[in-house]
């Protein structure tokens, strides 16, 4: 699943086509009305974005973005769809995005059992999972504080990220910070 290694410096033109990048596999998980849909179509809107993907993508469950970062093309795949354990275990993710609004504490809730799930119930250990806290707009509105979300975040070994897909608040970060993780992932020890 590597690319052909002319592809790697002066690359990331529009030129560029599927075949010759990685394609990285991302979860998004949460419950209904936390934002998923909203922050996967601003993904989309990016500056990292390096060419605008196919638009009857948009009410698929699964939706491509092309990032470019450091000088490098990787094709994110976000899979937004509910699954069972087979399906999170079949599909091979490379990162898992669990997402829930800061207003709804049942989301929060059901965030916590989504990273308990995959950490314990999954065992998968050394996947990039994000604890994404969506709608920080809203904050007068929050019922689920920072302190508490990123000490869970940190008992599950998952980085804390607080957006605002309404306000397009730290979703570029995001993206990036997805891809920079899964790269780490990636790269071969240097030992
Ligand atoms: P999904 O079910 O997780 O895909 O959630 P959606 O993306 O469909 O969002 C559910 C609702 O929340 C929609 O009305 C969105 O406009 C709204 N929403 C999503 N993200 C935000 C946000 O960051 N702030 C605010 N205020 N509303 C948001
Ligand atoms: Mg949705």
């Amino acid at each position: 699943q590597r690319v052909n290694s002319t592809h790697s410096k002066d690359s990331g033109t529009a030129e560029s086509t599927n075949s010759d990048n990685v394609v990285y596999k991302v979860a998004m998980l949460g419950d209904n009305g936390v934002g998923k849909s909203a922050l996967t179509n601003q993904f989309m809107t990016s500056e990292f974005v390096a060419y605008d993907n196919d638009q009857d993508e948009t009410e698929s469950d699964r939706q491509h973005v092309n990032v470019l970062l450091n000088s490098e093309e990787s094709t994110l795949e976000i899979i937004d769809r509910l699954m069972d354990n087979k399906e999170l275990t079949d599909e091979c993710f490379d990162a898992f995005a669990v997402v829930y609004s800061i207003t709804d504490r049942q989301s929060y809730q059901t965030a916590v059992d989504h990273l308990y799930n995959i950490r314990h119930e999954l065992a998968i250990k050394e996947k990039p999972t994000i604890l994404i806290a969506n709608k920080i707009d809203l904050v007068r509105k929050r019922k689920v504080s920072k302190e508490e979300a990123r000490s869970v975040a940190k008992q599950y070994d998952c980085k804390y990220t607080e957006t605002s897909a309404a306000l397009n608040h730290h979703v570029d970060e995001l993206l990036v910070g997805i891809l920079s993780q899964i790269r780490l992932t990636h790269t071969p020890d240097m030992h």
